[in-house]
């Protein structure tokens, strides 16, 4: 399953699928080819927290911040935080749920 993100006016493509990945990668990004993976057999949680940490990846290295497009425990903890925060405030709307839901095989 495909799907297109807007981040930073680039039409990112994001693929959810079987992904044979290492214990702590839960996806990829590739700004060079304005692609993201995100390993499709994740938990609900998990699936969107990845998400999440590839969009941070992509925004950190469209603005130009290189250095911390590789601090891979700096995009962890704001991708978990913003993640948290806007799913217990309720702000995730019904698009982001559908896309949730559209990555299950
Ligand atoms: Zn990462």
């Amino acid at each position: 399953m495909k799907k297109r993100l807007n981040i930073l006016g680039l039409n990112y493509t994001v693929e959810f699928k079987n992904l044979a990945l290492g214990k702590q990668e839960c996806g990829n990004c590739s700004p060079d080819t304005l692609e993201i993976e995100i390993d499709a057999n994740l938990p609900p949680d998990k699936h969107n927290v990845s998400l999440f940490h590839e969009i941070i990846h992509a925004a950190l290295y469209e603005t130009g911040n290189r250095k911390e497009y590789t601090n891979e425990r700096l995009i962890d903890n704001l991708a978990l935080a913003l993640y948290q925060t806007l799913r217990d405030s309720g702000a995730l709307n019904m698009q982001w749920e559908m896309l949730k839901e559209s990555s299950r095989v």
